[in-house]
């Protein structure tokens, strides 16, 4: 009598010699996550332009490109000098009394942002350049 279903007494060839264990898979997840989390910030490069948006209206847009040039723009304290350039953006000089803006220094990062909680001032940087025709600031 001749078996139709013979049992091998090995595993099939294509069987993986080790079995993933549930560990396996859970670190391959992270590693995976962790790869596609951290992929639009490693692509994140510098920022093109930045934004200054005063109570979330914008009221400049700098390029960040070339030489250094300095822009006023008027907070809700007053005005707030903004240095913007090749380097990024930074706050020279504003009227807030613990200076938190002006301390953080440049930035320049795409998605970074500098905010002057008592000026209701944000200037955030973003990573698209506008066309060539743009002007270098503007002041809404
Ligand atoms: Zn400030």
């Amino acid at each position: 009598m001749i078996d139709p279903s013979p049992h091998p007494s090995s595993p099939p060839e294509w069987a993986p010699r080790r079995r993933w264990g549930v560990l396996d898979f859970l670190i391959a997840l992270v590693l995976l996550g962790t790869g596609i989390g951290t992929l639009p910030l490693l692509t994140a490069g510098p920022g093109k332009e930045a934004r200054v948006l005063l109570e979330g209206k914008p009221v400049a847009r700098l390029r960040l490109t070339g030489e250094a040039r300095i822009i006023t723009v008027a907070g809700k304290l007053g005005d707030m000098q903004l240095q913007y350039g090749e380097s990024g953006v930074r706050v020279l000089s504003a009227p807030c009394p613990q200076q938190i803006c002006v301390r953080q220094g440049w930035v320049k990062r795409s998605g970074s942002r500098i905010i002057c909680l008592p000026s209701h001032i944000v200037v955030a940087v973003g990573g698209k350049a506008q066309d060539a025709s743009a002007p270098d600031g503007v002041t809404f």
